[in-house]
């Protein structure tokens, strides 16, 4: 599944190139993180040569570890690409090829847990079909791995806590894979709602919608957890909370129709719904699995911002009631991963955690409370 990356990897690159990396701007939630005030502190880096970088080996090798995580992994400057585990070994000798992987990096979902004597593996990143999040996060901490897993973290709280669990247990971190608390454009709506350069917000709206082709696991509720909430809508989600700063009060939800009963026996092909806030402050969410839509919108006592598309791996575009935003693209998911490794090296936080993971869990399972309810659920 592709969300829109963009093609212009060479200007990616030369923008690389000139220092726009993980350490040239401030980790989206620091900027709301307790005090609330942007800190754009850098980071002291801690390695320079490739020795000195973490090992990841990737859990997973469908088309968004492909796509974008194994290149993204070729311009990480704390962090590479050291393995893979794959249940597929016809995919083996590619990723060998392409990656020089050695043949004692590589496993299967059987022989995974031996990962454990591995010393070129620092970090396990999980790139599942949602369900089995938890159970290759939790192996990978037994194994005494720092772990990424992708969103959404589990389908379950109660999985979530297991998760967070075992990495407390392994002393081990856990984050997820929320890129976009690492990319301009975002972390700009941040900026503009947390310093008020447009007033207090009154509404926020975002719509995340992709078309998807039947069969695929998505659609599939063992392995998803649900529709496009569980894939898309959580990111709605989660910009809701990272611009505001708040977490909502309560919800309200409701299916879109059914175009397709065959395609969407097991899941919900659209949502919406509406998030309450403190101070009045209202969020309406859309995600769908059959249109094409993509942005964010915040609306201030004396003007709004917005972002569309606001999600994909480049190609952002921003404009405030001033005029437009403009800031470079950058390598979401390798500023991602670097500011992890730069998180386990310097022995501090991650902005992206497990209990975030854990909170937009409990928030997509009241959104589905409430879509099935048809009632107003609190938080
Ligand atoms: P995909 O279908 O392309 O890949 C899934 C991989 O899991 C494949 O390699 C497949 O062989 C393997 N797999 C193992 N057991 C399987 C099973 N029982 N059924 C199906 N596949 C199985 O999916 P994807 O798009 O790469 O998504 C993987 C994860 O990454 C999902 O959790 C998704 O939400 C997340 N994701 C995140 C982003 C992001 O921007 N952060 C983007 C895309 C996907």
């Amino acid at each position: 599944m592709k969300y829109h990356s963009s093609s212009k990897s060479t200007r990616r690159k030369f923008l690389y190139n000139l220092g726009l990396t993980t350490l040239s701007l401030p980790a989206l939630s620091s900027l709301y993180a307790c005090s609330g005030k942007p800190s754009g502190k850098k980071e002291q880096s801690v390695n320079d040569g490739k020795k000195d970088k973490l090992g990841i080996a990737l859990v997973g090798l469908g088309s968004y570890a492909g796509g974008q995580l194994a290149p993204a992994l070729q311009q990480t400057e704390h962090c590479y690409l050291a393995g893979i585990v794959t249940g597929t070994p016809s995919k083996i000798p590619e990723w060998q090829e392409k990656y020089s992987i050695p043949d004692k990096n590589i496993y299967s979902y059987e022989n995974f847990d031996s990962i454990r004597d591995n010393k070129d593996i620092d970090i396990v990143y999980v790139v599942l079909p949602n369900s089995m999040h938890a159970e290759y996060t939790i192996r990978a901490a037994q194994a005494g791995k720092h772990v990424i897993c992708e969103k959404p973290m589990a389908i379950t709280v109660e999985d979530c806590n297991r998760m967070i669990d075992a990495c407390n247990k392994a002393g081990k971190m856990l984050s997820i894979g929320y890129r976009l608390h690492f990319e301009p454009y975002n972390l700009e709506m941040v900026r503009l709602a947390q310093e008020k350069e447009f007033g207090a917000l009154k509404k926020m709206s975002s719509a995340f919608g992709i078309h998807t082709s039947p069969g695929i696991w998505r659609l599939n509720k063992e392995l998803a957890g649900g529709g496009p909430l569980m894939d898309v809508g959580i990111y709605c989600v989660q910009a809701f909370c990272y611009v505001s700063g708040m977490e909502p009060l309560a919800v309200t939800a409701k299916e879109g129709p059914k175009t397709d009963l065959e395609k969407f026996k097991e899941v919900e092909e659209s949502l919406t719904w509406q998030f309450e806030f403190p101070n009045s402050l209202v969020a309406e969410g859309m995600c769908s699995y059959s249109e094409s839509i993509c942005n964010l919108r915040a609306e201030a006592e004396q003007g709004w911002f917005q972002l569309e598309p606001a999600y994909y791996y480049g190609g952002l575009k921003g404009e405030t009631s001033k005029g437009k935003i403009n800031f470079p693209q950058v390598n979401q998911q390798a500023r991602q991963m670097d500011d992890f490794a730069l998180a386990i090296k310097n022995n501090r936080p991650s902005p992206v955690p497990g209990e975030m993971g854990r909170r937009d869990v409990k928030l997509l399972q009241a959104i589905y409370e409430a879509m099935q309810t048809g009632k107003r659920i609190t938080l």
